[in-house]
Formats: C-alpha cells, sequence, structure tokens
C-alpha cells in the first residue's frame, strides 16, 4: 500500500480554511509558500495510527502538498521489542525510572539501522518526529538537507541517562522544534517553538450532523437524561483516567451524571491493554459509567462523543501538548484538565476552561460545571475563540512556512 499517496488523497486545498482565518492569514500562507515551491519535506514518525502526532501528519501533510511543497510522511518499520524500549523512553521522558539496558540501546540503535533507507535522499527537509526516529540522524552526514527534531513530548524532566543516549542524535540535526519555550534544551543547534493544531475539516472535528450524531449514538447505549462526562484519550496511566473515575464516583452521588472513558491503543504503545484491564477491573461494571474502546479509526465517533458530551475533562499527569483538549475546546465544550505542559497554554483558567489538580479539585469543578450551564456555556464559547486563533491547521501551516523559509536562510 503506498500510504503517501493514500494520505494525499484528501482534495482539501488550503483555500477551504478560509473560513477559519483572520485577514491577512490566507495572504501571509501565500507569500510564505512563493519561496518554498517544490521543497521536499519528509517527515517520519513511529505509526500512522493513534496518538497526537499521527493525528497532526495526517492534515499536515496534504496541506503542505496544496501550497506547493512536497510533502511526504514515512513510518518506522519496527518490532514491538523496540515499541516496548521506546514507551519506556516516552515515560522516561515524563520523569518515570529508567534502567537504560545496554540491551535497550542495542535494540534501539538496530532498528534505527534498519531504517536508515526510510530517509528520502533528495529531501530539503528531513523532519523526525519524537525520539522513536531521531536515530536516522545517524544518516545527515551522508546527504544534503536540513534536518529538524520536533519534540512532541514535555522534556522537562527527562531521564539523565536516556537524554545523553539520544541527545547525541537531536545534536545532529539542524534544529529542534518544540512545543512551548519552556520546553527548550540546550542542543547546541537551532531552536523553534511550535505547538500543533487541530484540523477543523477533519472527520474529528468538522461539524456533525444531527442525523450522523444520532446513527453515532446508537451504537453506544449511553443515558439521555443525564449529563454526560468525558475523557478521551488513549488507555494511559499518564492520562490518568483512575482519577477521573474517583472524582466521577464522588460527583454522581449528589448530581445525577453518566462518565465515559474512550480511548484506543497506538501501534506504538505496547501498555494499553494492561491499563484498560486495570480501569475496568476498578470501575467493576459500575452503572453510570462507561468505556469504550474505540478502532484507531474511529474519528466521527470521537467527533459525536465530544459534541454531544455536556464537559470534557483531561485529568493528564503530564502533557506535551493535549490535542485532545484542543478538540474539545474548538467544540465550544467546557474543559476541566491538570495544570500540565501544553495544556497551559490552552485552558486559561475560569476563561477557556477550568485548571484542576487532584480529585477533590476536579470533582469541584465538575460540580460547579453541572450546576451552572451558564458559565459553563461561556467557558466554551471563549474556548473555541482561543483555539480558531492560535491552534488549528492554516494558522500552524502559517507557523511551519515561517519556520522552514527561516531555517533556510
Ligand atoms: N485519539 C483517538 N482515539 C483514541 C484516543 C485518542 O483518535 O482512542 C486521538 C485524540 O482524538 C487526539 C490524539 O489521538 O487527536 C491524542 O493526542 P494528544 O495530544 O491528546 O495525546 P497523545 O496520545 O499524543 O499523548
Amino acid at each position: 500500500m503506498d500510504l503517501n499517496s493514500k494520505h494525499d488523497k484528501r482534495s482539501i486545498t488550503v483555500l477551504d480554511y478560509a473560513p477559519f482565518t483572520d485577514p491577512g492569514m490566507m495572504e501571509g500562507i501565500n507569500n510564505l509558500s512563493a519561496g518554498l515551491q517544490g521543497a521536499v519535506i519528509q517527515h517520519i514518525n513511529s505509526t500512522f495510527v493513534g496518538g497526537g502526532v499521527a493525528e497532526i501528519l495526517q492534515s499536515l501533510t496534504p496541506l503542505m502538498n496544496s501550497v506547493g511543497l512536497q510533502a511526504r510522511w514515512d513510518v518506522l518499520r519496527a518490532e514491538c521489542s523496540f515499541f516496548e524500549c521506546t514507551k519506556a523512553f516516552h515515560n522516561a521522558f515524563h520523569g518515570e525510572d529508567l534502567d537504560l539496558t545496554e540491551e535497550m540501546r542495542e535494540t534501539y540503535r538496530q532498528t534505527t539501522a534498519d531504517n536508515l533507507d526510510l530517509v528520502a535522499e533528495d529531501a530539503d527537509f528531513v523532519v523526525l518526529h519524537d525520539q522513536q526516529p531521531l536515530g536516522l540522524a545517524e544518516r545527515k552526514d551522508r546527504q544534503g538537507g536540513k534536518w529538524i527534531w520536533y519534540c512532541h513530548i514535555d522534556p522537562i524532566n527527562v531521564d539523565r541517562d536516556l537524554w545523553s543516549f539520544l541527545s547525541r542524535y537531536a545534536g545532529r540535526c539542524d534544529a529542534a522544534i518544540y512545543h512551548m519555550a519552556e520546553y527548550a534544551k540546550d542542543l547546541g543547534n537551532r531552536q523553534f517553538f511550535l505547538p500543533p493544531a487541530i484540523d477543523p475539516l477533519s472527520e474529528k472535528n468538522r461539524e456533525v450532523t444531527e442525523g450522523e450524531c444520532a446513527a453515532v449514538l446508537a451504537g453506544f447505549d449511553l443515558p439521555q437524561d443525564v449529563p454526560v462526562i468525558l475523557q478521551v484519550s488513549r488507555f494511559d496511566r499518564l492520562k490518568n483516567p483512575f482519577g477521573v473515575v474517583d472524582a466521577f464516583l464522588a460527583v454522581t452521588e449528589e448530581i445525577p451524571s453518566h462518565l465515559v472513558l474512550a480511548g484506543g491503543a497506538a501501534d506504538d504503545d505496547p501498555e494499553g491493554q494492561e491499563v484498560l484491564n486495570e480501569l475496568l477491573q476498578k470501575i467493576d461494571n459500575h452503572p453510570s459509567i462507561t468505556v469504550l474502546n474505540l478502532s484507531p479509526t474511529s474519528h466521527l465517533e470521537i467527533n459525536v462523543l465530544q459534541r454531544t458530551a455536556d464537559i470534557i475533562v483531561q485529568n493528564s499527569v503530564r502533557e506535551g501538548f493535549g490535542l485532545t483538549v484542543t478538540e474539545a475546546l474548538w467544540k465550544a465544550k467546557p474543559v476541566v484538565a491538570t495544570p500540565v505542559g501544553g495544556i497551559l497554554k490552552q485552558v486559561i483558567h475560569e476563561e477557556t476552561g477550568l485548571l484542576a489538580l487532584g480529585t477533590a479539585e476536579l470533582a469541584a469543578c465538575l460540580r460547579r460545571l453541572l450546576l451552572n450551564p451558564e458559565l459553563a456555556r461561556e467557558l466554551g464559547r471563549k474556548g473555541r475563540e482561543h483555539v480558531r486563533k492560535k491552534f488549528i491547521t492554516p494558522v500552524y501551516l502559517y507557523n511551519w512556512l515561517s519556520l522552514l523559509t527561516e531555517l533556510n536562510k
């Protein structure tokens, strides 16, 4: 299967986004893209489905093509043992202890070596997304083009041994991109700050008809007569669905409501099943809690769940950016989220949502929103506008084009 042509098939153009943008944005995109016509940009990551990076690349790749770049997207070929290793790396970026054994280093080096031919020889820009494909920077000296490491996770508490192992590769790149300035690491190369974005025209975020909503909800058997609280996330400890259950149980005793925990697997996340099993055990068939284990292509389902929920929670312990929050805000929903990582750029407390740390605070915010629909509406309205201005794909494309132009100087 030629996945690049598959992802290019969406016949969107940048003009389709004009209704969402501020005056001058389309002109800015035109002007910047004029200097980059025909430039080959290759994105490499570790999965076509599941998780934030895949979500971003699904929209960004065709959009870059639509303004005259030659964008392609390739995925590492790797065994389960590699993903076990890089998932442990992921957790160690977020501060978890890691015993970085020689075996892990060797697995990483070997998979890297097996994938060196993945890099396009004619690429003007090679973008390595996150830590999984970072080893490919080995190949940089053998070909031209600018190499970029795009760090989508919060590296502030990265394990020291891991960082000394990986920074050797990252330092070879011409530039590093972080979601925000607070994440910058000293690699001795150029640094850019580029938060991601959601695509307002994708299946995950487009407007849906009442008929589509009804058809999707018919498959889920959710109650219609009580407010629904939702968290959408991979089943991952760092998303802390367990804490959401605790807060919900405290609230639902006083205010009848229903909790939906929707998630699914990602090809590069081998821990999901274990976390899901633990979660089901904790919930113990509670009649007011629904766990939905969705397929990786359930974009419309997630869209409908987000649009029909009354409150959306994101209870992450750590969060690089948190696209699920962006998606929820775009749907004008009241969001309660933890004050961590990129969530802080999105949820401005009492303005575009509510920030809550720990079970008691989360429960208090849920109660407040359930009892105050006017506040919920107002937060949702401002949240959507905040996302429209900063975190939708045309803005992201503009920022990418500025970055590539700058890197070419
Ligand atoms: N997502 C999905 N199915 C799931 C769980 C998540 O499609 O079962 C999507 C979600 O809608 C969002 C992305 O995966 O677009 C998750 O990105 P985020 O930045 O929130 O977290 P990550 O998974 O990258 O840590």
